[in-house]
């Protein structure tokens, strides 16, 4: 049976690449009918703290990775790790030293049979000594790892590749308590648009800003996994079961993955769009401001559901139609406001939507398309100075459905500021 874990220290923000190693441990134990384990190691008491694990519990039920039985903390299980390092003291294969514990690393080569970079051999002869037990009781990394997995009885060890350095200790270790490792899968790091390590200038923050920034979480299971991974036949858009179906551990690369927010973006407005309506209003709720009547919000999400990126584009489209102060591009100012009779096509528009009893969409057009009749123009000739007038931006939504959906008294309010000025 398979049986995985994600093993996050709990002393700093979860950021993008520990996530796409937790999922890809988590697709991996779901694709194969396996366990997922959750393990805290939080024996670094000085740097662990209960807002990291916050965070990592919340961050991974937001992704929607849920963890089987209940996570372990390593805090809780000192006993063991001594126990482990006594009987290695026992054997002759570890001394004291003080209160610490030290392992004499044998000195010959070891073979790690990684299942995405083959067969890697290391030469242990240089190693010298591995400390298992600090002077403070606490265990070390490398063997309260080992401890863990094989008494969680895992089966494959999937983690980034900046753990290669340790596999051969731990492989070390493993045959010290005569254990037979798991089967070691390590991940290619996550490489920034600059082909170096994810750095805080690209990509290197915390998962949680990705959901304030108005990610949805499908969208993020959907583009970290194909971090490393791809289904082959240049598939992209997935839903997270079938991802689950696809995925495998065969067909992760050897390379770096590069992040690339705008592919992200892509994706989440894919997700987005897939959305019902009803689904949409309730994944944009907690970034709205105000309170809104529910019939009309209806209306503006339907409007903008198909054209935003990111929740958060909505709630600024959204503001468009409701801060009392429009903010003008000014590019958009003047490209479409600052030519020839302009603001005079506009008074005239404003006198015409003045006389509209009804501010539907169908009556504002008919009004506005009568007018453009009359002065032998073309729609491009109202529509842009019109959108950039009201929204102050140059693209919107379909610019009647905008106007009825802003309401005549703002729409007429606008036109006049715009005219006077
Ligand atoms: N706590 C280690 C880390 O966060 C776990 C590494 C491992 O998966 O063995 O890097």
């Amino acid at each position: 049976m398979v049986r995985v874990r994600f093993a996050p220290s709990p002393t700093g923000s979860l950021h993008i690449g520990s996530v796409r190693t937790a999922l890809f441990n988590w697709l991996y134990a779901r694709a194969q009918s396996g366990k997922f384990i959750l393990r805290i190691e939080d024996t670094d008491k000085k740097r662990s703290s209960d807002v990291h694990l916050e965070e990592i519990i919340s961050s991974l039920k937001w992704l929607g990775l849920d963890w089987d039985g209940e996570p372990y903390f390593q805090s809780k299980r000192s006993e063991l790790y001594l126990s482990c390092a006594d009987k290695l003291i026992q054997k002759g294969l570890a001394h004291k030293d003080g209160e610490a514990v030290i392992f004499k690393v044998p000195a010959e080569r070891v073979k790690i049979y990684d299942l995405i970079h083959g067969e890697i051999e290391v030469d242990n002869a240089l190693i010298g000594e591995l400390v298992l037990i600090k002077s403070d009781r606490s265990p070390a990394y490398n063997f309260a790892c080992v401890v863990d997995d094989i008494e969680m009885k895992i089966s494959h060890v999937i983690r980034g590749d900046d753990h290669i350095s340790n596999t051969n200790k731990q492989v070390a270790l493993y045959t010290a308590l005569d254990a037979k490792p798991p089967k070691f899968a390590h991940i290619p790091l996550i490489l920034g648009p600059d082909k170096a390590p994810l750095s805080k200038r690209f990509g290197a923050v915390s998962i949680s800003e990705y959901k304030e920034k108005g990610y949805l979480p499908q969208a993020m299971v959907n583009y970290l996994s194909l971090l490393g991974w791809s289904p082959g036949n240049d598939r992209e858009f997935m839903d997270t079961q079938e991802i689950i179906k696809k995925f495998s551990l065969k067909r992760v690369n050897k390379r770096g993955a590069e992040f690339n927010e705008d592919k992200l973006r892509w994706l989440n407005g894919e997700h987005i769009r897939k959305l019902d309506l009803d689904g949409f209003i309730k994944a944009v709720t907690p970034f709205i401001k105000g309170d809104h009547d529910a019939g009309w919000l209806r209306k503006v999400a339907e409007l903008y559901r198909g054209r935003v990126k990111t929740l958060v584009e909505f709630r600024e489209e959204l503001d468009v139609f409701t801060s009392e102060d429009v903010h003008y591009r000014e590019d958009a100012v003047e490209k479409f406001l600052k030519k020839g009779n302009v603001l005079g096509i506009l008074r005239l528009a404003k006198e015409r939507m003045e006389k509209i009893k009804d501010f539907t969409v169908e009556n504002i057009e008919i009004e506005l398309r009568d007018l453009l009749k009359e002065l032998g123009l073309k729609g491009a000739d109202l529509i842009h100075p019109l959108r950039v007038a009201v929204t102050g931006k140059s693209v919107s939504a379909g610019i009647f459905e905008v106007l009825a959906l802003l309401g005549k008294e703002k729409t007429i309010k606008r036109l006049e500021q715009v005219i006077k000025k």
